[in-house]
């Protein structure tokens, strides 16, 4: 018999020394290598400046400059980079995070690391996901608002504090919306749920009836850190409604801790 302070993560990872995680994983860590060597042939060498010279090579860890030689791994910049763990389960154990119920520290027991070494990249993780999310957005969700850019042409992050670009907003009539300076509509429930323009709070609603779930696992956050951390949840929630693939997450990536490179 077991401690029951070890209880459902002891259990779920008796469960997952029963899987093995090299089918999953080692696709993952493939798709990975593949997206970060292409994000690098579309940026310039960040030791020289020159535009379209960087190779990558299938098979090979490093990149080259074909102008001044400069060869770093794929990895160089990115949060993969230096890491005990492959790609693959680095990219499973971040979308275990954002993307399910389990903790941090659940995590680590699922995967016999210890925590503070899941805690770390997790971290990690989550700032440059934060960092990629607005112009990986702005080329797959076009329909959102932000103007629709090629993956060729993402060299700046997209500024998404500018909500003049986002329609406006619509509140409950709280007291703490109240003195937003942004163009505002209210309904005010006591009377009506939808008012005679159609200015409801329907789907804020329903997104947090997914997101206090999902911030319960934490126990407690700072405002600073739940703040990152419900950014971090819309992020990937916004990814999944439109079904975009993991890839769309791998670029979040790619994208913000390449372009910092140059
Ligand atoms: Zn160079």
């Amino acid at each position: 018999m077991h401690r029951t302070s070890e209880g459902m993560g002891w259990m779920l990872r008796k469960v997952f020394e029963q899987i093995s995680l090299e089918p999953v994983v080692k696709p993952l860590s493939d798709l990975v290598e593949n997206r970060l060597k292409e994000a690098w042939s579309e940026r310039p060498c960040p030791n020289c400046g020159a535009e379209g010279h960087i190779r990558t090579w299938d098979g090979c860890d490093r990149v080259r400059c074909r102008s001044c030689g400069h060869s770093p791994r794929y990895t160089s910049g990115t949060p993969f980079a230096n890491k005990e763990l492959a790609d693959g389960k680095l990219l499973l154990i971040f979308v275990l995070y954002v993307d399910t119920l389990l903790s941090t520290r659940a995590i680590s027991r699922l995967f016999t690391h210890d925590y503070d070494t899941i805690a770390d990249a997790v971290d990690e993780f989550e700032t440059v996901f934060l960092d990629g999310f607005p112009a990986v957005w702005a080329a797959i969700a076009p329909c959102v608002g932000v103007r629709r850019r090629s993956m060729r042409h993402h060299r700046r992050v997209q500024d998404t504090r500018d909500r003049s670009r986002h329609g406006q907003v619509w509140s409950d009539a709280h007291r703490a919306y109240l003195a937003m300076e942004y163009e505002h509509k209210i309904v005010v429930h006591d009377n009506e749920f939808v008012t005679e323009d159609g200015v409801h709070t329907n789907q804020a609603e329903c997104l947090w009836s997914v997101t206090e779930p999902w911030l319960e696992k934490f126990r407690g956050l700072s405002k600073d850190r739940l703040q990152t951390a419900v950014h971090a949840f819309g992020f990937m929630r916004s990814l999944t409604l439109v079904k975009a693939p993991i890839q769309g997450v791998i670029d979040c990536f790619a994208l913000s801790s390449l372009q910092d490179l140059t």
